[in-house]
C-alpha cells in the first residue's frame, strides 16, 4: 500500500485535500485540475442521448463479456480507417472506460519484477496500473525542446532484459504533444529490436488541432503486438457514461498468454456497462461533431490559443503549443521563482488565487518546474484564471 499512497499521492493528496476542506467552508475553487468536460458545458450530442434512451429497454442484461456485437463492429470500422491491421472481433474489447481497460491489460501482462517503459510525464495511471500488477514501471523522457516527443535514445538506454512493454501516449496528456510519423516509426523500430509489446493511448485521437494529422502506431507495426486504446471519454463529451475500447492488432502468435490473461479478467468483470456499449455505433458513425470545437472558432481552440499566449506573456512562464487534446504543460523558472517543491507551489496557488491545478511531480514529471492546466472552461473564466496567474508570479517567490 505504501507503493500505492506514491504514485496515487495526487488523485488524493495534500493539494486536492485542501481544496476540499476549503469548499467545506464555502470558498469557491477553480478546478483547472480534471480533464472532464461537461461541467464545462461540453454537452455530449443529441443523437447519442436519444439513441441511448432508446435502447435502454433491451441493455438490462449482460453483453457478452467483451461487448455488443454492434459496439464492436463500429469499433472494428474505426480500426479500418485508422488502418490497424490484422485487427478481428475477438481482439477487440471494450470497458468502462479506457481506465478499467488498462488496469486488465497490465495485470494480464506483468508478472512481479517485470518492467515496462512510461512516459514522464504520463498520465498517471498507468504508472499506478503497472505498479499494483506487481510491475516495475520505467519513466523515459518527453523533450519539451522537442515539442514533447519521446526521446528514442533516452528509451533505448533504459531497456532492459525484463522490459516487456512500451507505453505511448499519443496524443499527449499532460503535454497536448501530437507525434509525427518519423517519431512512431523509430519507437516501432526500437520495439522491433528489443521484441517489445506496443501499448497505445490514444483517447485523444479525435481532439486534434492545426490541420495535425492523428496516426495510430499500430499501422506501423504490422509485424509486432500492439495494443490501441481509445474511448468516448474526450472525444464525444460523455465521460460519465465510462464507455472506452482496446483493439489488438499486429503480431497475435506471440501474443497467446496474454490474451489468455485478458479473455480471463474480461470474463471475471463480467461485461461492461451495456447501455454505453449501445450507443458506441451511434457515436463513432457518421457526423463528428468534435470537430467543431477544434477548428478555428470553435471552443477548444480558441481557448487553446488564448490560455497558451496569456501563459507566454507572464514573466518566467513559458508553454509549448498544444496541438491536441485539452491540457497545456508550462515550465516555471524555477530560479526567478526559487521553487523547490512544487507541491508547495500548488498550495500557495491554492490559497492565494483559490485555483487548483495540477503539479508536474503528479504526472510522474521528476523536477518541480512543470504544471498542468485544464482549459476547458468557458473564455471568461479563463481570462480571470490567467489574470490571476500573471498576479500570483508577478511577486511570487517561495520560502
Ligand atoms: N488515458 C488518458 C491519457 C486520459 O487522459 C484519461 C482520462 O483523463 C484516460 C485514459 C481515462 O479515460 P476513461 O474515461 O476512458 O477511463
Amino acid at each position: 500500500s505504501s507503493k500505492l499512497d506514491n504514485v496515487l499521492y495526487d488523485v488524493r493528496g495534500p493539494v486536492a485535500d485542501e481544496a476540499a476542506r476549503m469548499e467545506g467552508e464555502g470558498l469557491r475553487i477553480l478546478k483547472l485540475n480534471i480533464g472532464n468536460p461537461a461541467p464545462f458545458g461540453f454537452r455530449t450530442p443529441d443523437e447519442v442521448v436519444q439513441d441511448m434512451r432508446q435502447q435502454l429497454p433491451d441493455c438490462e442484461g449482460y453483453s457478452d463479456s467483451r461487448g455488443l456485437f454492434s459496439a464492436r463492429k463500429a469499433i472494428m470500422q474505426y480500426a479500418q480507417l485508422k488502418h490497424l491491421p490484422n485487427v478481428t472481433m475477438d481482439g477487440i474489447y471494450t470497458g468502462n472506460g479506457v481506465s478499467e481497460l488498462i488496469q486488465l491489460t497490465l495485470n494480464a501482462l506483468l508478472d512481479n519484477g517485470d518492467e515496462i517503459l512510461i512516459p514522464s510525464p504520463d498520465y498517471p495511471l498507468w504508472t499506478a496500473c503497472a505498479t499494483l500488477a506487481g510491475g516495475i514501471p520505467v519513466h523515459y523522457i518527453c523533450d519539451e525542446q522537442a515539442e514533447w516527443c519521446p526521446d528514442i535514445a533516452d528509451i533505448e538506454s533504459r531497456i532492459t532484459p525484463a522490459t516487456k512493454a512500451i507505453v505511448i501516449i499519443n496524443p499527449n496528456n499532460p503535454t497536448g504533444a501530437v507525434y509525427p510519423r518519423e517519431i512512431l516509426e523509430q519507437i516501432v523500430e526500437v520495439a522491433r529490436k528489443h521484441q517489445l509489446m506496443i501499448l497505445s493511448d490514444e483517447i485523444y485521437d479525435r481532439l486534434c488541432m492545426d490541420g495535425y494529422e492523428h496516426i495510430s502506431i499500430a499501422s506501423l507495426a504490422p509485424d509486432l503486438p500492439c495494443v490501441t486504446f481509445s474511448g468516448l471519454s474526450k472525444s464525444h463529451m460523455i465521460a460519465g457514461y465510462r464507455i472506452g475500447w482496446m483493439i489488438l492488432s499486429g503480431n497475435k502468435r506471440c501474443m497467446g498468454d496474454f490474451i489468455y490473461g485478458i479473455n480471463m479478467l474480461s470474463n471475471m468483470r463480467l461485461c461492461s456497462n451495456v447501455p454505453a456499449q449501445s450507443i458506441v455505433q451511434t457515436a463513432l458513425g457518421g457526423y463528428q461533431s468534435v470537430e467543431r470545437y477544434v477548428e478555428p472558432g470553435g471552443r477548444v481552440y480558441e481557448q487553446r490559443n488564448y490560455v497558451y499566449e496569456a501563459l507566454n506573456a507572464i514573466d518566467g512562464i513559458t508553454a509549448v503549443k498544444p496541438k491536441a487534446a485539452f491540457y497545456i504543460f508550462p515550465k516555471m523558472d524555477v530560479k526567478k521563482f526559487n521553487i523547490t517543491d512544487d507541491e508547495q507551489f500548488a498550495l500557495d496557488l491554492l490559497h492565494e488565487k483559490r485555483i487548483l491545478i495540477t503539479r508536474g511531480g503528479g504526472f510522474n514529471w521528476g523536477a518541480p518546474d512543470h504544471f498542468r492546466i485544464v482549459y476547458l472552461p468557458r473564455m471568461g473564466v479563463l481570462r480571470e484564471a490567467m489574470a490571476d496567474l500573471a498576479d500570483f508570479f508577478e511577486h511570487y517567490r517561495q520560502s
